[in-house]
């Protein structure tokens, strides 16, 4: 699986439609400061699903929408699509290519499409669970969390790795699973109780 493209249009300071292709293996964004280098890591994290504006390095959602410039005016509408190859299945869908797009209204209405089919958040976030991509996980790094990781305590830092070889998932699942069979065994504990009235 790997990032394949990525459209923005309105998005930050993408006024205009924007595409970016991207290959297999490494691609390297360059340009000088201010040149919107960030914003396109941001568009990522946004489609994907963010609902944190300061992730973002904004004040409000709506900073994500294009502001104007002394040349033109503002946008109403921010739109970012993402393309994953999915040619490895890693993705729990039968596309080999799957698409994420995320449209905010300056009004706040926000929409998700996947493959061009309006859906959830949670949707996306499913489709995401088991690949490493996706809010919360590392698979973005700005450039403060970054200092945070070199200076992280060693526990934090291996929570890091966990991520990295799967095994928070794992954990999550895992911890998940026993908050279920708590909840089963005060069910249980009901119907013993009622049984015991009963008898
Ligand atoms: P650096 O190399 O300094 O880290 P960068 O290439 O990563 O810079 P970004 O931080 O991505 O640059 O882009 C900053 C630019 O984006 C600023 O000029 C800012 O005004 C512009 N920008 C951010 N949000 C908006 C918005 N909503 N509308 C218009 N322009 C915006």
């Amino acid at each position: 699986m790997y990032l394949k493209s990525l459209v923005l249009k309105g998005f930050k300071s993408f006024a205009d439609r924007s595409a970016l292709s991207m290959e297999p293996g490494i691609t390297a964004i360059v340009g000088p400061n201010g040149s919107g280098k960030s914003n396109i890591s941001d568009a990522v994290l946004w489609v994907l699903g963010e609902r944190n504006a300061k992730h973002l390095r904004g004040a409000s959602m709506e900073d994500v929408i294009f502001a104007g410039s002394s040349a033109r005016k503002a946008t109403g509408l921010a739109e970012v699509e993402l393309v994953l190859d999915n040619s490895d299945g890693k993705l729990p869908v039968e596309f080999d290519e799957v698409s994420i797009a995320r449209r905010m209204y300056r009004t706040g209405e926000s929409e998700y499409l996947i493959n061009g089919s309006l859906a959830r958040r949670m949707d996306v976030l499913d489709i995401l669970h088991d690949s490493g991509l996706g809010t919360g996980t590392h698979s973005i790094i700005s450039q403060g969390s970054l200092d945070s990781i070199l200076q992280s305590k060693p526990e934090d830092r291996r929570a890091l790795i966990e991520e990295a070889a799967g095994v928070l998932k794992h954990k999550q699942r895992k911890a998940k699973s026993e908050r279920k069979l708590a909840a089963m065994d005060s069910t249980l504990a009901r119907v013993r109780d009622v049984v015991g009235e009963v008898e």
